[in-house]
């Protein structure tokens, strides 16, 4: 059987990032990465918004905080280095209302108490900034940017395979068996064995971890984010990328404007509850994803507290008529017309048994194996330093196996 010292499952950006890392910091180390679809960053890492994120929004001290600050700057580092196109071009959290304005200060004060280089802009400052836009005030964060995560994840798995290691691309993992030693996974083109199996599965996480025996407390909800395109005459309607001030009950940051690394402008995305994992098309069904949705007692217990939310994302994605309103708040010349198709993304967002959307990062970790359960956005942003949190903790176990440390490393 193959083996080798690391099986990283997961072709996305976290995935291509852990793999990259590991054969920079052990470059004698035999990896294998391996992927169900045909090609890198198939799911949400070539669905998303394409933003570098700051880190304004995330509870002080939580891992997204962290890894969010260090990954935009090692992002912007990373890109340099390797001529990927990026544009620092700022964003505007706009407050369009006095529940607004109260809370645009409470995430002023986090931006701050963060160290992020933020300025609060009054309603006249911000008219004369972006004239298209309107609000009563807004907060400024200078380093957030915008990139294309495909580009940066093919830089990446391009990186780890000049530097030897395997990909194989169309290998779905069926089957996982941690061992003492090592771990066997079996997959659609043939069995592997692992010294360390690191999982970066996306919208499949907790499936994989129930397939690897781990005690799964948390199920993969998914929410699409649908978009719209702006058109071309409309490419310059602003400067910076325009945000609402979101709910801060909500890991959802609402429906913005964001320019593109290609030049155009998208809207978007909603966060409407998806019935299929991997259907991108509107009104998507997989019957076992909907079945699991459906007995999961968590997405019951979260219902209640989050209808009215859940209705108001569902009705704007059945008219685009609503859809524009959520937009008409900063932006009041937009039309109807002017919402062009473009492709919806699929996020993957943990929600515990107990109905809790889980809000940080999550992984968990045995003596062999290493699960990302939960990295929703910004974890495109924070892709590097996470591979780097992810290889440290390798690391650590791998240097160190004394018979006692390892029995204690249950699963957390
Ligand atoms: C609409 C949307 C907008 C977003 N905007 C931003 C943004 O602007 N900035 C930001 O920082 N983040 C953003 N995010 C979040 C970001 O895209 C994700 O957090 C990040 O891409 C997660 O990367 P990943 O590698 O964990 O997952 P994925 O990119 O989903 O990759 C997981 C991979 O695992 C593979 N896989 C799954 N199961 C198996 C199996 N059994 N065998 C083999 N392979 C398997 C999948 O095929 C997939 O390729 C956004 C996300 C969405 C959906």
């Amino acid at each position: 059987m193959p083996t080798y010292d690391f099986v990283v499952v997961g072709g996305g950006i976290v995935g291509c990032s852990v793999a990259w890392q590991i054969l920079q910091s052990e470059p004698g180390a035999t990896v294998m990465l391996v992927e169900k679809e045909q090609s890198f960053a198939a799911h949400q890492t070539g669905h998303n918004s394409g933003v570098i994120h700051a880190g304004i929004y995330y509870a002080p001290g939580s891992l997204k905080a962290r890894l969010c600050k260090e990954g935009s700057a090692a992002t912007y580092a990373f890109c340099d280095e390797h001529g990927i196109a990026y544009e620092r071009c700022g964003k505007l959290l706009v407050a369009t209302n006095e529940r607004e304005m109260e809370r645009m200060q409470a995430l002023y004060a986090r931006g701050l108490q963060a160290g992020l280089d933020c300025e609060l802009v009054s309603e006249a400052e911000l008219r004369r900034r972006e004239p298209r836009i309107s609000g009563q005030g807004a907060i400024f964060v200078r380093s957030t940017g915008i990139v294309n995560y495909r580009q940066v994840t093919a830089k990446m798995a391009e990186l780890f395979t000049a530097q030897g290691g395997k990909v194989t691309l169309g290998s779905r993992v069926t089957a996982i068996a941690e061992r003492a030693g090592h771990v066997d996974v079996r997959t659609s083109t043939g069995p592997l064995r692992a010294r360390q199996l690191i999982v970066c599965a996306g919208t499949q996480a907790d499936r994989m971890a129930r397939l690897a025996g781990l005690d799964v407390d948390f199920a993969i909800v998914p929410f699409r984010g649908e978009y719209y395109r702006l058109p071309p005459a409309l490419n310059d309607v602003t400067r910076a990328l325009i945000y609402p001030i979101p709910d801060p009950e909500l890991p959802f940051l609402g429906i913005h404007l964001t320019r593109m690394i290609d030049g155009s402008v998208t809207v978007g995305p909603n966060a409407v509850l998806g019935f299929a994992r991997e259907g991108y098309p509107r009104f998507s069904v997989d019957l076992k994803d909907l079945w699991e949705l459906a007995t999961f007692p968590g997405l019951w217990k979260l219902l209640p507290g989050q209808w009215r939310n859940a209705l108001h994302e569902f009705s704007n994605s059945m008219s685009r008529a609503g859809y524009l309103e959520e937009c008409r708040k900063y932006c009041p010349e937009l039309t109807v017309a002017d919402l062009q198709p473009y492709p919806a993304g699929i996020r993957a967002q943990a929600v515990s048994r107990r109905g809790e959307l889980i809000h940080d990062f999550l992984i968990k970790k045995t003596d062999r194996m290493t699960h990302v359960c939960n990295a929703p956005s910004p974890a495109a942003t924070s892709a590097i330093p996470i591979g780097r949190h992810i290889l440290d903790g390798l690391l650590a176990r791998e240097a160190v196996p004394p018979p006692a440390a390892e029995a204690a490393a249950g699963a957390h």
